[in-house]
């Protein structure tokens, strides 16, 4: 009995794994409800790994003819480099990102991961090398060491926890009573935004895709847990190439780049301080969020 338990057991645990990672990218840009697209060509080949460096280049997009979103996006990310996208609402952050996973094809110009066209890639192979945390995580009727573990189920329980540590949820775990073996969701214990997100961050550092992909909550955050996942992205950003949708520019800071979108074009490129110096778009967001919050 035992025999045939365990590997339903964990063809069910692969399958809800699976379930979670697209239920994960498909909620970062609300597409729940929107059918596929895109479907592979018939010569699209799985993307080949490489260092992890992406390139927009000249990138036009548009939902309807008649109306141009994305107007000619050029800029590149080197391995291991964060990135992050800044700008008003409805400046064309998401639909990049949506151009990224390929849930749209670009109308015009091409983006490229580790110089492969997106359109010649298969898009299971896309989207195995882009780790997702999304604003809201969602999170099963397990334990946090099966949610964490959900980012790739070999791991061991050591690699899981050196995950955990990475996230910086260590020092929480050890304060609940039944620590990792706790269970979270609809009938465990309810997760914060910033838990969760740190549960995601742990998932997506046991999986370790060359390129991850951090859409920061829009909703206020606590300063600790800010600061919580502000070190655990740090982390993740030594390794891997990390773009990051920010909303809150205290985010940005350490970024390598920030590329600042207003109306789909790229209106200004650079680290936080030379943008500063510009006294253009970004030092005026950027006085505009220190106003608000003192
Ligand atoms: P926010 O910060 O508010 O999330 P954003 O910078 O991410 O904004 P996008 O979501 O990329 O902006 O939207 C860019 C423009 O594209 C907006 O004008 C939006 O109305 C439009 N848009 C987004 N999704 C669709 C869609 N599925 N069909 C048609 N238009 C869309």
């Amino acid at each position: 009995m035992m025999q045939v338990f365990m590997p339903l057991n964990f063809l069910g645990f692969v399958y809800r794994e699976m379930k979670g990672a697209m239920a994960n990218i498909e909620k970062l840009f609300g597409l729940l409800d929107v059918k596929a697209k895109v479907v592979d060509g018939p010569e699209a080949k799985p993307l080949q790994p490489g260092p992890g460096r992406i390139e927009f280049d000249d990138v036009r997009f548009q939902y309807h003819p008649d109306r141009p979103i994305l107007k000619g996006i050029r800029f590149t990310v080197e391995p291991r480099q964060k990135v992050a996208i800044v700008g008003s609402s409805g400046a064309g952050k998401s639909t990049l990102f949506k151009l990224l996973f390929r849930f749209y094809d670009v109308s015009e110009g091409a983006i490229r991961i580790d110089g492969q066209d997106l359109r010649n890639v298969t898009q299971h192979s896309l989207r195995s090398a882009i780790g997702v945390v999304p604003q809201d995580t969602v999170l099963f009727n397990t334990s946090i060491l099966e949610n964490v573990r959900y980012g790739r189920v070999s791991a061991t329980d050591q690699e899981v926890w050196e995950a955990i540590r990475l996230a910086h949820l260590d020092g929480f775990i050890e304060r609940l009573p039944e620590g990792i073996d706790t269970l979270v969701g609809e009938r465990g214990l309810k997760l914060s935004g910033g838990e969760k997100q740190r549960v995601a961050i742990a998932r997506a550092l046991l999986k370790r895709p060359p390129i991850m992909v951090f859409d920061e909550a829009t909703s206020s955050l606590d300063s600790h847990s800010e600061k919580s996942i502000l070190t655990a992205l740090q982390e993740v950003a030594l390794e891997q190439t990390t773009l990051v949708i920010a909303h809150r520019l205290s985010t940005v800071v350490d970024a390598d780049s920030i590329v600042v979108l207003e109306d789909g074009e790229v209106v200004e490129q650079g680290t936080h301080d030379a943008l500063l110096q510009r006294q253009g778009h970004y030092a005026r967001l950027w006085a505009l969020q220190r106003q608000q919050a003192s």
